[in-house]
Protein backbone atom coordinates (compact mmCIF):
# COMPACT_ATOMS: atom_id res chain seq x y z
CA UNK A 1 0.00 0.00 0.00
CA UNK A 2 1.55 3.30 -0.75
CA UNK A 3 3.43 5.51 1.71
CA UNK A 4 0.64 8.90 1.65
CA UNK A 5 -2.58 6.31 1.79
CA UNK A 6 -1.23 4.65 4.99
CA UNK A 7 -0.88 8.30 6.37
CA UNK A 8 -3.99 9.20 5.08
CA UNK A 9 -5.73 6.26 6.63
CA UNK A 10 -4.03 7.23 10.16
CA UNK A 11 -5.93 10.26 10.54
CA UNK A 12 -9.36 8.36 10.49
CA UNK A 13 -10.41 6.15 13.32
CA UNK A 14 -11.03 3.45 11.07
CA UNK A 15 -10.40 2.23 7.70
CA UNK A 16 -13.78 1.04 6.96
CA UNK A 17 -16.69 1.56 8.86
CA UNK A 18 -20.02 -0.32 7.49
CA UNK A 19 -23.47 0.38 8.38
CA UNK A 20 -25.22 -2.54 8.15
CA UNK A 21 -24.91 -5.85 9.54
CA UNK A 22 -26.67 -7.80 7.11
CA UNK A 23 -24.96 -10.34 4.13
CA UNK A 24 -23.86 -7.75 2.00
CA UNK A 25 -22.27 -5.43 5.07
CA UNK A 26 -21.11 -8.56 7.04
CA UNK A 27 -19.23 -10.00 3.90
CA UNK A 28 -17.41 -6.54 3.28
CA UNK A 29 -16.26 -6.02 6.47
CA UNK A 30 -14.87 -9.80 7.07
CA UNK A 31 -13.28 -9.84 3.45
CA UNK A 32 -11.63 -6.02 4.07
CA UNK A 33 -10.62 -6.76 7.51
CA UNK A 34 -9.09 -9.74 5.82
CA UNK A 35 -7.38 -7.43 4.09
CA UNK A 36 -5.74 -5.70 7.05
CA UNK A 37 -8.05 -2.81 6.73
CA UNK A 38 -9.21 -1.85 10.43
CA UNK A 39 -13.04 -1.70 9.99
CA UNK A 40 -15.33 -1.05 12.13
CA UNK A 41 -19.49 -1.99 11.76
CA UNK A 42 -22.82 -0.70 13.39
CA UNK A 43 -25.53 -2.94 13.60
CA UNK A 44 -29.09 -1.28 14.68
CA UNK A 45 -31.14 -4.40 15.08
CA UNK A 46 -30.11 -8.23 14.86
CA UNK A 47 -26.45 -9.37 13.04
CA UNK A 48 -27.44 -11.11 9.86
CA UNK A 49 -30.04 -8.67 8.32
CA UNK A 50 -33.26 -9.58 6.33
CA UNK A 51 -32.36 -13.21 4.80
CA UNK A 52 -31.40 -14.62 8.25
CA UNK A 53 -33.70 -12.86 10.48
CA UNK A 54 -37.00 -12.36 8.62
CA UNK A 55 -36.55 -13.14 5.38
CA UNK A 56 -35.04 -16.16 3.04
CA UNK A 57 -33.70 -18.48 5.91
CA UNK A 58 -36.97 -18.11 7.86
CA UNK A 59 -39.08 -18.33 4.79
CA UNK A 60 -37.13 -21.47 4.21
CA UNK A 61 -37.98 -23.25 7.35
CA UNK A 62 -41.94 -22.48 6.99
CA UNK A 63 -41.57 -23.94 3.70
CA UNK A 64 -40.28 -27.28 5.05
CA UNK A 65 -42.93 -26.64 8.13
CA UNK A 66 -45.52 -26.23 5.36
CA UNK A 67 -44.92 -28.86 2.78
CA UNK A 68 -45.41 -31.67 5.37
CA UNK A 69 -48.81 -31.25 4.64
CA UNK A 70 -48.43 -32.46 1.06
CA UNK A 71 -45.84 -35.30 2.65
CA UNK A 72 -48.46 -36.64 4.53
CA UNK A 73 -51.56 -36.62 2.06
CA UNK A 74 -48.29 -38.10 -0.40
CA UNK A 75 -47.44 -40.81 2.35
CA UNK A 76 -50.70 -42.41 2.29
CA UNK A 77 -50.15 -43.11 -1.41
CA UNK A 78 -47.17 -45.23 -0.80
CA UNK A 79 -48.89 -47.42 2.16
CA UNK A 80 -48.30 -45.52 5.19
CA UNK A 81 -51.00 -45.14 7.58
CA UNK A 82 -50.28 -41.46 8.78
CA UNK A 83 -53.22 -41.12 10.86
CA UNK A 84 -54.23 -37.96 12.57
CA UNK A 85 -51.82 -34.92 12.16
CA UNK A 86 -51.81 -31.79 13.98
CA UNK A 87 -50.06 -28.89 13.77
CA UNK A 88 -49.18 -26.45 15.93
CA UNK A 89 -47.95 -22.74 14.98
CA UNK A 90 -45.93 -21.83 18.37
CA UNK A 91 -43.82 -25.03 18.24
CA UNK A 92 -42.61 -24.15 14.60
CA UNK A 93 -42.20 -20.34 15.61
CA UNK A 94 -40.13 -20.99 18.70
CA UNK A 95 -38.24 -23.69 16.66
CA UNK A 96 -37.72 -20.99 14.28
CA UNK A 97 -36.28 -18.49 16.58
CA UNK A 98 -34.08 -20.37 18.43
CA UNK A 99 -32.37 -21.64 15.12
CA UNK A 100 -32.13 -17.32 13.98
CA UNK A 101 -30.74 -16.86 17.39
CA UNK A 102 -28.43 -18.83 16.53
CA UNK A 103 -27.64 -18.07 13.19
CA UNK A 104 -27.43 -14.38 14.71
CA UNK A 105 -24.67 -15.16 16.85
CA UNK A 106 -22.65 -16.69 14.37
CA UNK A 107 -23.27 -13.95 12.10
CA UNK A 108 -21.85 -11.59 15.48
CA UNK A 109 -18.94 -14.07 15.76
CA UNK A 110 -17.63 -13.61 12.64
CA UNK A 111 -17.39 -10.17 13.11
CA UNK A 112 -15.37 -10.85 16.24
CA UNK A 113 -12.98 -13.51 15.00
CA UNK A 114 -12.27 -10.93 12.02
CA UNK A 115 -11.29 -8.22 14.11
CA UNK A 116 -14.27 -6.15 12.99
CA UNK A 117 -14.99 -3.47 15.95
CA UNK A 118 -19.11 -3.99 16.61
CA UNK A 119 -21.46 -0.84 17.73
CA UNK A 120 -24.86 -2.45 18.41
CA UNK A 121 -26.45 0.59 17.53
CA UNK A 122 -27.43 2.63 14.72
CA UNK A 123 -25.59 5.30 12.82
CA UNK A 124 -25.96 7.95 10.74
CA UNK A 125 -24.03 9.98 8.42
CA UNK A 126 -22.52 13.09 9.58
CA UNK A 127 -20.09 14.23 7.06
CA UNK A 128 -18.30 12.23 4.32
CA UNK A 129 -15.95 10.63 6.35
CA UNK A 130 -17.61 10.75 9.64
CA UNK A 131 -20.67 8.34 11.41
CA UNK A 132 -22.70 9.22 14.21
CA UNK A 133 -23.26 6.32 16.30
CA UNK A 134 -24.02 5.37 19.98
CA UNK A 135 -23.57 9.28 20.89
CA UNK A 136 -20.32 9.11 19.66
CA UNK A 137 -18.52 10.71 16.54
CA UNK A 138 -16.70 8.00 14.55
CA UNK A 139 -14.17 8.72 11.39
CA UNK A 140 -13.03 6.42 8.92
CA UNK A 141 -11.53 6.84 5.04
CA UNK A 142 -14.52 4.61 3.68
CA UNK A 143 -17.87 4.27 4.49
CA UNK A 144 -20.58 1.26 3.12
CA UNK A 145 -23.93 1.23 3.49
CA UNK A 146 -25.54 -1.71 3.42
CA UNK A 147 -28.80 -0.79 5.09
CA UNK A 148 -30.88 -3.13 3.68
CA UNK A 149 -34.67 -2.44 2.32
CA UNK A 150 -38.06 -3.18 4.40
CA UNK A 151 -41.73 -4.36 3.35
CA UNK A 152 -43.65 -1.29 1.58
CA UNK A 153 -47.79 -1.00 1.53
CA UNK A 154 -49.20 0.96 -0.57
CA UNK A 155 -51.06 4.01 1.34
CA UNK A 156 -54.85 3.39 0.78
CA UNK A 157 -57.17 4.26 3.85
CA UNK A 158 -56.23 1.26 7.10
CA UNK A 159 -53.74 0.01 5.45
CA UNK A 160 -52.02 0.04 8.94
CA UNK A 161 -54.49 -3.32 9.76
CA UNK A 162 -52.31 -4.97 7.22
CA UNK A 163 -49.19 -7.31 7.81
CA UNK A 164 -46.21 -7.29 6.26
CA UNK A 165 -43.69 -10.33 5.49
CA UNK A 166 -42.17 -8.95 8.89
CA UNK A 167 -45.11 -9.79 11.10
CA UNK A 168 -45.59 -13.08 9.71
CA UNK A 169 -42.62 -14.40 11.17
CA UNK A 170 -44.36 -13.89 14.84
CA UNK A 171 -47.95 -14.21 14.26
CA UNK A 172 -49.33 -15.07 18.03
CA UNK A 173 -51.62 -17.19 16.03
CA UNK A 174 -52.43 -18.44 12.58
CA UNK A 175 -55.50 -16.35 11.07
CA UNK A 176 -58.23 -18.90 9.47
CA UNK A 177 -58.25 -16.64 6.84
CA UNK A 178 -56.28 -14.62 4.80
CA UNK A 179 -55.55 -12.17 1.80
CA UNK A 180 -52.87 -11.87 0.30
CA UNK A 181 -52.15 -8.80 -2.29
CA UNK A 182 -49.26 -8.89 -4.65
CA UNK A 183 -48.22 -10.84 -7.32
CA UNK A 184 -44.20 -11.31 -6.48
CA UNK A 185 -42.18 -13.50 -4.70
CA UNK A 186 -43.07 -12.89 -0.96
CA UNK A 187 -46.94 -13.21 -2.04
CA UNK A 188 -46.45 -16.02 -4.04
CA UNK A 189 -44.20 -18.05 -1.45
CA UNK A 190 -46.17 -16.85 1.97
CA UNK A 191 -49.54 -17.63 -0.28
CA UNK A 192 -48.34 -21.50 -0.83
CA UNK A 193 -47.40 -21.89 3.13
CA UNK A 194 -50.20 -20.55 4.91
CA UNK A 195 -52.56 -22.94 2.56
CA UNK A 196 -50.42 -25.66 3.84
CA UNK A 197 -51.12 -24.90 7.49
CA UNK A 198 -54.80 -24.83 6.48
CA UNK A 199 -55.30 -21.23 6.00
CA UNK A 200 -57.69 -20.29 3.42
CA UNK A 201 -55.83 -18.00 1.25
CA UNK A 202 -57.18 -15.76 -1.23
CA UNK A 203 -54.33 -14.29 -3.42
CA UNK A 204 -54.94 -10.38 -5.04
CA UNK A 205 -52.94 -9.04 -7.84
CA UNK A 206 -53.57 -5.84 -10.39
CA UNK A 207 -53.02 -7.91 -13.40
CA UNK A 208 -54.06 -11.01 -15.09
CA UNK A 209 -51.01 -13.19 -14.53
CA UNK A 210 -48.65 -13.21 -11.04
CA UNK A 211 -44.75 -13.47 -10.91
CA UNK A 212 -44.27 -10.68 -13.70
CA UNK A 213 -40.70 -10.67 -15.38
CA UNK A 214 -40.70 -14.43 -15.20
CA UNK A 215 -40.71 -16.73 -18.50
CA UNK A 216 -44.50 -16.99 -19.69
CA UNK A 217 -44.69 -20.76 -19.19
CA UNK A 218 -44.03 -20.35 -15.80
CA UNK A 219 -46.00 -17.76 -14.53
CA UNK A 220 -48.70 -19.99 -16.33
CA UNK A 221 -47.64 -23.10 -14.69
CA UNK A 222 -47.34 -21.19 -11.19
CA UNK A 223 -50.94 -19.81 -11.22
CA UNK A 224 -51.97 -23.36 -12.39
CA UNK A 225 -50.36 -25.00 -9.20
CA UNK A 226 -52.07 -22.30 -6.59
CA UNK A 227 -55.14 -22.75 -7.91
CA UNK A 228 -54.51 -26.60 -7.55
CA UNK A 229 -53.88 -25.84 -4.28
CA UNK A 230 -56.92 -24.28 -3.51
CA UNK A 231 -55.63 -20.47 -3.01
CA UNK A 232 -58.59 -18.42 -4.57
CA UNK A 233 -57.39 -16.32 -6.98
CA UNK A 234 -58.54 -12.58 -7.61
CA UNK A 235 -56.34 -11.23 -10.38
CA UNK A 236 -57.09 -7.76 -12.24
CA UNK A 237 -57.79 -6.45 -8.67
CA UNK A 238 -56.83 -3.99 -6.59
CA UNK A 239 -58.04 -2.71 -3.06
CA UNK A 240 -59.51 0.92 -2.38
CA UNK A 241 -59.40 0.69 1.46
CA UNK A 242 -59.60 -1.92 4.57
CA UNK A 243 -62.02 -1.21 7.12
CA UNK A 244 -61.88 -2.92 10.47
CA UNK A 245 -64.54 -4.71 11.85
CA UNK A 246 -66.02 -4.94 15.16
CA UNK A 247 -63.77 -7.99 16.77
CA UNK A 248 -61.09 -7.41 14.69
CA UNK A 249 -62.10 -9.40 11.18
CA UNK A 250 -61.08 -7.19 8.16
CA UNK A 251 -63.56 -5.76 5.38
CA UNK A 252 -61.48 -5.34 2.31
CA UNK A 253 -63.49 -2.64 -0.24
CA UNK A 254 -62.19 -3.38 -3.81
CA UNK A 255 -61.55 -0.57 -6.53
CA UNK A 256 -64.20 -0.13 -8.40
CA UNK A 257 -66.52 -2.12 -6.24
CA UNK A 258 -67.46 -4.99 -4.26
CA UNK A 259 -66.27 -5.97 -0.87
CA UNK A 260 -65.14 -9.22 1.52
CA UNK A 261 -64.15 -10.13 4.45
CA UNK A 262 -61.16 -12.07 5.91
CA UNK A 263 -59.39 -12.11 8.99
CA UNK A 264 -56.17 -10.84 8.05
CA UNK A 265 -54.46 -9.34 5.52
CA UNK A 266 -50.66 -9.73 4.16
CA UNK A 267 -49.65 -6.87 1.86
CA UNK A 268 -46.59 -8.33 -0.03
CA UNK A 269 -46.33 -5.23 -2.55
CA UNK A 270 -42.62 -4.72 -2.88
CA UNK A 271 -39.91 -3.24 -0.54
CA UNK A 272 -37.81 -0.16 -0.52
CA UNK A 273 -34.35 0.78 -0.03
CA UNK A 274 -33.97 1.93 3.79
CA UNK A 275 -32.00 5.33 3.47
CA UNK A 276 -34.51 7.44 5.79
CA UNK A 277 -32.66 9.72 8.35
CA UNK A 278 -29.35 8.54 7.53
CA UNK A 279 -27.95 11.72 6.16
CA UNK A 280 -27.35 10.68 2.83
CA UNK A 281 -28.16 13.68 0.83
CA UNK A 282 -26.87 15.91 3.27
CA UNK A 283 -23.68 14.56 2.51
CA UNK A 284 -24.50 15.04 -0.93
CA UNK A 285 -24.98 11.00 -2.09
CA UNK A 286 -27.44 10.64 -4.82
CA UNK A 287 -30.67 8.53 -4.39
CA UNK A 288 -32.68 7.21 -7.45
CA UNK A 289 -36.40 6.08 -7.34
CA UNK A 290 -37.79 5.15 -4.26
CA UNK A 291 -34.69 6.08 -2.57
CA UNK A 292 -31.94 3.92 -3.82
CA UNK A 293 -28.64 4.62 -3.54
CA UNK A 294 -27.26 5.08 -6.69
CA UNK A 295 -23.82 3.42 -7.46
CA UNK A 296 -21.73 2.62 -10.11
CA UNK A 297 -20.13 -0.82 -11.30
CA UNK A 298 -17.98 -0.80 -8.67
CA UNK A 299 -20.40 0.00 -5.93
CA UNK A 300 -19.16 3.45 -5.47
CA UNK A 301 -21.69 6.46 -4.94
CA UNK A 302 -21.70 9.86 -5.96
CA UNK A 303 -19.32 11.05 -2.67
CA UNK A 304 -16.32 9.10 -3.57
CA UNK A 305 -15.47 7.67 0.34
CA UNK A 306 -19.38 6.48 0.23
CA UNK A 307 -20.16 3.25 -0.76
CA UNK A 308 -23.56 1.15 -0.98
CA UNK A 309 -23.69 -2.91 -1.82
CA UNK A 310 -27.39 -5.08 -1.37
CA UNK A 311 -30.79 -4.00 -1.12
CA UNK A 312 -30.30 -0.26 -0.37
CA UNK A 313 -28.52 0.22 -3.97
CA UNK A 314 -31.91 -1.72 -5.61
CA UNK A 315 -30.33 -3.14 -8.03
CA UNK A 316 -30.77 -7.51 -7.93
CA UNK A 317 -32.38 -7.77 -4.37
CA UNK A 318 -31.11 -11.36 -3.74
CA UNK A 319 -28.93 -12.38 -0.48
CA UNK A 320 -26.14 -14.31 -2.82
CA UNK A 321 -26.06 -11.04 -4.74
CA UNK A 322 -25.38 -8.80 -2.14
CA UNK A 323 -22.59 -11.11 -0.63
CA UNK A 324 -20.85 -11.15 -4.26
CA UNK A 325 -21.38 -7.16 -3.75
CA UNK A 326 -19.60 -7.16 -0.88
CA UNK A 327 -16.75 -9.02 -1.37
CA UNK A 328 -16.19 -7.43 -4.47
CA UNK A 329 -16.11 -3.69 -3.06
CA UNK A 330 -13.64 -5.01 -0.33
CA UNK A 331 -11.41 -6.50 -2.84
CA UNK A 332 -11.44 -3.61 -4.96
CA UNK A 333 -10.77 -0.90 -2.02
CA UNK A 334 -9.15 -2.77 0.34
CA UNK A 335 -7.34 -5.92 -1.52
CA UNK A 336 -5.68 -4.21 -4.16
CA UNK A 337 -8.28 -6.24 -6.76
CA UNK A 338 -10.43 -4.25 -8.55
CA UNK A 339 -13.24 -5.60 -9.76
CA UNK A 340 -17.34 -5.07 -10.49
CA UNK A 341 -19.69 -7.29 -10.01
CA UNK A 342 -21.45 -9.43 -12.47
CA UNK A 343 -25.09 -8.93 -12.69
CA UNK A 344 -25.81 -10.90 -15.56
CA UNK A 345 -27.21 -14.18 -15.66
CA UNK A 346 -28.07 -14.62 -12.11
CA UNK A 347 -30.11 -17.50 -10.97
CA UNK A 348 -33.06 -17.06 -8.90
CA UNK A 349 -35.81 -19.08 -6.99
CA UNK A 350 -39.33 -18.66 -5.66
CA UNK A 351 -40.30 -21.02 -3.08
CA UNK A 352 -43.60 -21.95 -3.76
CA UNK A 353 -44.81 -25.26 -3.91
CA UNK A 354 -43.91 -26.37 -6.15
CA UNK A 355 -40.78 -24.41 -6.58
CA UNK A 356 -39.49 -22.21 -9.28
CA UNK A 357 -36.44 -22.27 -10.36
CA UNK A 358 -34.99 -20.03 -13.31
CA UNK A 359 -31.70 -18.74 -14.51
CA UNK A 360 -30.71 -16.36 -17.85
CA UNK A 361 -33.30 -14.73 -20.07
CA UNK A 362 -37.10 -15.47 -20.91
CA UNK A 363 -38.21 -17.00 -24.16
CA UNK A 364 -39.70 -12.92 -24.18
CA UNK A 365 -36.45 -11.68 -23.54
CA UNK A 366 -34.30 -13.63 -26.33
CA UNK A 367 -36.44 -12.71 -29.09
CA UNK A 368 -36.22 -9.49 -28.18
CA UNK A 369 -32.25 -10.22 -28.44
CA UNK A 370 -31.96 -12.78 -31.06
CA UNK A 371 -33.37 -13.46 -34.00
CA UNK A 372 -33.92 -16.63 -34.27
CA UNK A 373 -34.83 -18.38 -30.92
CA UNK A 374 -34.98 -21.96 -30.25
CA UNK A 375 -37.85 -23.78 -27.48
CA UNK A 376 -37.59 -26.74 -25.70
CA UNK A 377 -40.16 -27.73 -23.47
CA UNK A 378 -41.01 -30.33 -21.30
CA UNK A 379 -44.26 -31.09 -19.07
CA UNK A 380 -44.69 -34.18 -17.19
CA UNK A 381 -45.55 -35.96 -14.21
CA UNK A 382 -43.01 -36.89 -11.51
CA UNK A 383 -42.49 -40.28 -10.93
CA UNK A 384 -43.38 -40.00 -7.70
CA UNK A 385 -46.54 -38.11 -8.24
CA UNK A 386 -47.44 -41.10 -10.43
CA UNK A 387 -48.87 -43.13 -7.29
CA UNK A 388 -49.93 -39.92 -5.03
CA UNK A 389 -52.53 -39.42 -8.35
CA UNK A 390 -51.38 -35.75 -7.62
CA UNK A 391 -51.43 -35.47 -11.44
CA UNK A 392 -51.85 -31.98 -11.49
CA UNK A 393 -48.86 -31.56 -10.00
CA UNK A 394 -46.80 -31.03 -13.37
CA UNK A 395 -43.07 -30.40 -13.57
CA UNK A 396 -42.22 -27.87 -16.45
CA UNK A 397 -38.44 -27.28 -17.35
CA UNK A 398 -37.72 -25.09 -20.68
CA UNK A 399 -34.76 -24.39 -22.21
CA UNK A 400 -34.36 -20.92 -24.12
CA UNK A 401 -31.81 -21.01 -27.19
CA UNK A 402 -30.02 -19.22 -29.60
CA UNK A 403 -30.70 -20.59 -32.86
CA UNK A 404 -27.42 -19.42 -34.66
CA UNK A 405 -25.14 -19.86 -31.83
CA UNK A 406 -26.78 -22.90 -30.44
CA UNK A 407 -26.16 -21.45 -27.22
CA UNK A 408 -28.78 -21.54 -23.88
CA UNK A 409 -29.97 -18.21 -23.13
CA UNK A 410 -32.28 -19.57 -20.50
CA UNK A 411 -33.29 -22.43 -18.38
CA UNK A 412 -36.84 -22.31 -16.53
CA UNK A 413 -38.62 -24.78 -14.24
CA UNK A 414 -41.27 -25.46 -12.09
CA UNK A 415 -41.26 -28.28 -10.10
CA UNK A 416 -39.97 -30.26 -6.84
CA UNK A 417 -36.52 -29.70 -6.53
CA UNK A 418 -35.84 -26.83 -9.30
CA UNK A 419 -33.66 -24.29 -7.07
CA UNK A 420 -31.02 -27.44 -6.36
CA UNK A 421 -31.40 -28.23 -10.04
CA UNK A 422 -30.97 -25.19 -11.50
CA UNK A 423 -28.25 -23.93 -9.30
CA UNK A 424 -26.39 -26.30 -11.33
CA UNK A 425 -27.78 -25.79 -14.45
CA UNK A 426 -26.80 -21.91 -13.93
CA UNK A 427 -23.01 -22.99 -14.13
CA UNK A 428 -23.40 -24.22 -17.54
CA UNK A 429 -25.28 -21.59 -18.88
CA UNK A 430 -23.32 -19.02 -17.12
CA UNK A 431 -20.42 -21.08 -18.97
CA UNK A 432 -21.79 -20.33 -22.43
CA UNK A 433 -23.27 -23.97 -22.86
CA UNK A 434 -24.62 -24.98 -25.91
CA UNK A 435 -27.63 -27.14 -26.33
CA UNK A 436 -25.28 -29.41 -28.34
CA UNK A 437 -23.56 -29.58 -24.73
CA UNK A 438 -26.82 -30.06 -22.91
CA UNK A 439 -27.38 -33.35 -25.44
CA UNK A 440 -24.19 -35.08 -25.16
CA UNK A 441 -24.59 -35.00 -21.33
CA UNK A 442 -25.54 -38.47 -20.50
CA UNK A 443 -28.53 -38.25 -18.00
CA UNK A 444 -28.96 -40.09 -14.54
CA UNK A 445 -32.12 -42.10 -14.05
CA UNK A 446 -34.80 -42.03 -13.06
CA UNK A 447 -34.62 -38.09 -12.02
CA UNK A 448 -36.63 -35.37 -13.05
CA UNK A 449 -33.22 -33.30 -13.75
CA UNK A 450 -32.54 -36.13 -16.31
CA UNK A 451 -34.83 -33.81 -18.93
CA UNK A 452 -32.83 -31.40 -18.81
CA UNK A 453 -30.36 -33.69 -21.53
CA UNK A 454 -33.16 -35.50 -23.48
CA UNK A 455 -35.14 -32.71 -24.34
CA UNK A 456 -34.62 -33.52 -28.69
CA UNK A 457 -37.61 -31.46 -29.55
CA UNK A 458 -37.66 -27.69 -30.93
CA UNK A 459 -41.90 -26.72 -30.02
CA UNK A 460 -40.74 -23.18 -31.10
P1 LIG B 1 -41.89 -7.95 -5.77
O1 LIG B 1 -41.36 -6.72 -6.36
O2 LIG B 1 -41.37 -9.26 -6.21
O3 LIG B 1 -43.47 -7.98 -5.93
C1 LIG B 1 -44.27 -6.91 -5.51
C2 LIG B 1 -45.68 -7.18 -5.97
O4 LIG B 1 -46.54 -6.19 -5.45
C3 LIG B 1 -45.81 -7.16 -7.48
O5 LIG B 1 -46.69 -8.19 -7.85
C4 LIG B 1 -46.40 -5.79 -7.73
O6 LIG B 1 -47.20 -5.72 -8.88
C5 LIG B 1 -47.29 -5.60 -6.51
N1 LIG B 1 -47.54 -4.21 -6.20
C6 LIG B 1 -46.63 -3.21 -6.16
N2 LIG B 1 -47.22 -2.05 -5.84
C7 LIG B 1 -48.53 -2.31 -5.69
C8 LIG B 1 -49.67 -1.51 -5.38
N3 LIG B 1 -49.56 -0.21 -5.14
N4 LIG B 1 -50.87 -2.11 -5.33
C9 LIG B 1 -50.98 -3.44 -5.58
N5 LIG B 1 -49.96 -4.24 -5.86
C10 LIG B 1 -48.74 -3.69 -5.92
O7 LIG B 1 -41.72 -7.74 -4.20
P2 LIG B 1 -41.79 -8.73 -2.98
O8 LIG B 1 -42.26 -7.87 -1.86
O9 LIG B 1 -42.51 -9.98 -3.29
O10 LIG B 1 -40.25 -9.07 -2.78
C11 LIG B 1 -39.28 -8.05 -2.76
C12 LIG B 1 -38.00 -8.53 -3.33
O11 LIG B 1 -37.35 -9.36 -2.38
C13 LIG B 1 -38.13 -9.41 -4.57
O12 LIG B 1 -38.24 -8.67 -5.74
C14 LIG B 1 -36.87 -10.21 -4.51
O13 LIG B 1 -35.84 -9.46 -5.10
C15 LIG B 1 -36.64 -10.39 -3.04
N6 LIG B 1 -37.13 -11.69 -2.58
C16 LIG B 1 -36.55 -12.82 -3.05
C17 LIG B 1 -36.98 -14.06 -2.65
C18 LIG B 1 -36.33 -15.28 -3.19
O14 LIG B 1 -35.22 -15.18 -3.69
N7 LIG B 1 -36.97 -16.43 -3.12
C19 LIG B 1 -38.07 -14.21 -1.71
C20 LIG B 1 -38.64 -12.96 -1.28
C21 LIG B 1 -38.17 -11.75 -1.71
P3 LIG B 1 -46.57 -5.48 -10.34
O15 LIG B 1 -46.04 -6.79 -10.81
O16 LIG B 1 -47.74 -5.02 -11.12
O17 LIG B 1 -45.52 -4.43 -10.19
Amino acid sequence: MAGDTLRAMADFDYDLFVIGGGSGGVRAARIAAGHGARVALAEEYRYGGTCVIRGCVPKKLFVYASHFADDFRDAEAYGWRVGATQFDWPTLVAAKDREIDRLSAIYAGLLDRAGVTRFDARARLADPHTVEVGGRRVTARIILVATGGTPWKPSVPGVEYALTSNEMFHLPSLPRTILVVGGGYIAVEFACILSGFGVAVTLMYRRDKVLRGFDDDVRDAVQDHLAARGIELRMNANIERIERLEGGRLRMHLDGGGAFERDAVLCATGRRPNTDDLGLRECGVDLGPHGAIVVDEMSRTSVPSIYAVGDVTDRINLTPVALHEGHAFADSVFGGKPRPVDHECVPSAVFSQPPVATVGLTEAQARDRYPNVHIYRSRFTPLKHTLTGRGDHKTLMKLVVDGDSDRVLGAHMVGDDAPEIIQCIAIAVKMGATKADFDRTIGIHPTSAEEWVTMRTRVA
